[in-house]
């Protein structure tokens, strides 16, 4: 049965569209196809982390998402402002 881990990480677009959709073509839309793939692979490679020892990451309630937060993301850990989304860590 799962089990909540944690219940309020907050992450930016860009690992929210990993984690909701396992999908990073929206990244192309802002950057050149090398940079795409190196915050592609960064993005994988958090969203990993955060996903050992068998967790799992899921969309959360969107009433907590931030429209406008400075607070580096839970996931990725950038600090870029931006629109935080609310999920839960499952185990
Ligand atoms: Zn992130």
């Amino acid at each position: 049965m799962a089990t909540i881990v944690d219940d309020h990480v907050m992450v930016c677009d860009d690992c929210l569209m990993l984690i909701a959709n396992d999908d990073a073509t929206g990244l192309d839309h802002f950057l050149d196809e090398a940079s795409a793939a190196a915050r592609e692979r960064e993005l994988h490679d958090a969203i990993a982390a955060a996903q050992r020892d068998g967790n799992y990451l899921v969309v959360g309630d969107s009433d907590q998402n931030e429209e406008f937060s400075t607070s580096s993301c839970d996931c990725c850990q950038t600090h870029l402002a931006g629109s935080r989304h609310h999920c839960v860590l499952m185990g």
